[in-house]
């Protein structure tokens, strides 16, 4: 979709920290991280949401996050990893194009917000080191 940012994060026009790429998939550092290593997983085919996207890119979703979350637990030994996904503008979806988050918790972060949380943008620099370290894990 032409006014997508996901879709333009996909085409390499707006520019990401990727982690994680296969036919359907597509894995990116969050600019403005909940916490060290929040990081977003979309279908590269556009759908909005839960309603719209085809199971077989949401299941090629679940199957990434696990390799993800693993990769996650190896780099940055978490206390947990929240996975998150929010449909419909009622619960604060931002970006109109599905997205899993996938949010790890360390010893020194917060509780993990269920669907409103403050934009904060990250320091690119560490978001590009954990992003490396991230995907480093996943080889
Ligand atoms: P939502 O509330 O829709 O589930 O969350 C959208 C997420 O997309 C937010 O966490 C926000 O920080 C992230 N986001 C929005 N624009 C960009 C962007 O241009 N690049 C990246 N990497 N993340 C973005
Ligand atoms: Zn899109």
């Amino acid at each position: 979709m032409s006014d997508c940012i996901f879709c333009k994060i996909i085409q390499g026009e707006i520019p990401s920290v990727k982690i994680y790429e296969d036919d359907c998939v597509f894995a990116f550092m969050d600019i403005n991280p909940i916490s060290t290593g929040h990081t977003l997983i979309i279908p590269k085919m556009h759908a909005e949401n839960i309603w719209e996207i085809p199971e077989a890119d949401l299941a090629a979703i679940h199957v990434a996050s696990k390799k993800i979350a693993q990769a996650m637990r190896n780099a940055l030994d978490p206390l947990g990893v929240a996975a998150l996904q929010l449909n419909g503008r009622g619960v604060n979806q931002l970006v109109m194009h599905y997205h899993l988050h996938l949010i790890p918790r360390t010893a020194e972060g917060p509780e993990i917000a269920l669907t409103k949380w403050d934009l904060i943008p990250g320091n690119m620099a560490a978001i590009q080191k954990t992003g490396e370290k991230i995907a480093a894990a996943l080889r």
